[in-house]
């Protein structure tokens, strides 16, 4: 097919939704390292997860070996209503940079959530709807992974309880309204209603609170009430092979046009979103039928893969979680303030840290006024305003187009645009303003923090 055939937007048609969510771990021959209990240092059973867990989603957790599961029907109905997401030609960017490159992009926020989180909340209400339970727990920061949740429970008719970091839930006060118009009840954490927030609250009157914090009140709440689980949106085995739609899609766009990727792009938060996209193509990497070169981009305020330490660390600030083995800046590590709120978190991934340090992935990290300088010129020549998370992809894929402009070179490549920024408007009004600063951690600031990871061994 003619170069000039290939349309703007590459739509799939409704049944060719996978029927089925794909598991990288399959095909790593390093697996990753499996999650300690905190007390005993030994890795944690499913006997031990699914008091905090849905069942089917521990399995779903320890299962190293099995490299598809079915995606259940009631999903594949819901998936019906916002996917197949379409994969998106950026002739209007490329022809603004002049670059010889071709530039994909998957877009994932064409849903009233606004980002990808939607595709590993929905399976995880129905999970839990499945195991007859009455409701669940989680905690959000920015709030995108709450209102994905809230969404989600409403569908199903499950109770849906949100522990919202107190300085978005006063600074974002239209996402809590969103979360409870499905819905959802939102607490500011720390709140009054656990003891870990009656502790935090005592010992740090007027505290904004920390994502940590509200992990900490979410799971207390869920493991000391009936018939309550709790659910987490990112960082997990069980996130990555639910996003993995987000891949599989995106290859049989690519394949229905003849299209071969040579570069694949995507932001990191905890690793979810990039981890969905990059699972097939990485699966023939591993597999050793092609190559692919697979980027990770990450704030240049939080750089848990370039500036990081590969140990086992917290998950959590208050040190209640599983200890998880990946690219970590230490669990006390508080960015500095920055304005991609989703990418926020002290580590990453333990899946794509092992691919990581295997050598099958790169990682940059960039700075945020780059950042919002890339997402404005995405939004005036594609149309779409992305989210700030979403954007630290845009720079890269730009960076690697701009490149290509250079050598002459015709690549091409893909990337994750995650979700929409309509929510962070007071960021994009600081850049506007020339008020946005580029934090960036001193290599003592992070040794400090290092310095603290628990000793395992
Ligand atoms: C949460 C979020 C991210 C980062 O989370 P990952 O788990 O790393 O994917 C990226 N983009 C958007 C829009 C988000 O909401």
């Amino acid at each position: 097919m003619s170069e000039n055939k290939i349309p703007y937007k590459i739509y799939l048609e409704e049944n060719e939704i996978p029927k089925a969510w794909y598991n990288m771990r399959a095909d790593m021959k390093n697996k990753p390292a499996p999650l300690l209990n905190p007390g005993t240092l030994e890795p944690m059973k499913a006997e031990e997860l699914s008091g905090v867990f849905c069942e089917e989603l521990v399995a779903q957790e320890l299962d190293n070996d099995t490299a598809f599961f079915e995606i259940p029907e009631e999903i594949r109905e819901f998936y019906k209503m916002y996917r197949p997401s379409p994969l998106m030609r950026a002739y209007r960017l490329e022809e603004k940079l002049g670059t010889p490159a071709k530039i994909y992009y998957k877009f994932e926020g064409n849903n009233t959530s606004g980002s990808h989180k939607l595709n590993s909340a929905i399976a995880q209400a129905y999970y839990a709807k499945k195991q007859g339970l009455k409701g669940v727990t989680t905690e959000t920061g920015a709030g995108q992974w709450g209102t994905a949740l809230s969404m989600a429970c409403s569908y199903f008719d499950l109770d849906c309880k949100v522990f919202m970091v107190k300085v978005s839930y006063e600074q974002k006060p239209f996402r809590r309204e969103v979360m409870r118009t499905y819905g959802a009840s939102v607490t500011p954490s720390p709140s009054t209603e656990t003891n870990v927030g009656r502790k935090i609250l005592e010992k740090h009157p007027g505290t904004t609170g920390s994502l940590g914090c509200a992990i900490s009140e979410a799971v207390e709440v869920a493991v000391s009430s009936e018939g309550y689980r709790y659910v987490l949106g990112s960082v997990l085995n069980q996130v990555l092979l639910h996003q993995s739609v987000i891949g599989l899609e995106t290859k049989a766009a690519l394949d229905k046009y003849g299209i071969n990727a040579d570069i694949i792009i995507g932001c990191a938060g905890g690793g979810s979103n990039l981890g969905g996209l990059i699972a097939p193509f990485m699966g023939e990497k591993l597999r050793g039928e092609k190559d692919y070169r697979i980027i990770a981009v990450e704030p240049a305020s939080c750089p848990s893969f370039t500036r990081g330490t590969f140990a086992y660390d917290f998950c959590d600030t208050g040190m209640v979680c599983p200890l998880a083995k990946m690219y970590t800046l230490g669990s006390d590590f508080i960015p500095a303030p920055n304005h991609a709120g989703g990418l926020r978190y002290h580590g990453m991934s333990s899946t794509l840290s092992q691919l990581y340090a295997d050598g099958y992935m790169e990682a940059v990290s960039v700075k945020q006024t780059d950042v919002f300088e890339a997402a404005e010129k995405f939004a005036r020549t594609e149309g779409i305003l992305p989210a700030p998370e979403s954007s630290h992809a845009i720079k890269a894929a730009i960076d690697e187009a701009l490149k290509c402009k250079e050598t002459g070179e015709e690549k091409t490549i893909v990337f994750g645009l995650t979700g929409t920024g309509y929510f962070d408007m007071v960021a994009y009004e600081k850049f506007h303003d020339a008020k946005m600063s580029d934090y960036i951690p001193t290599d003592e600031d992070i040794a400090k923090t290092i310095a603290k990871l628990p000793k395992v061994e």
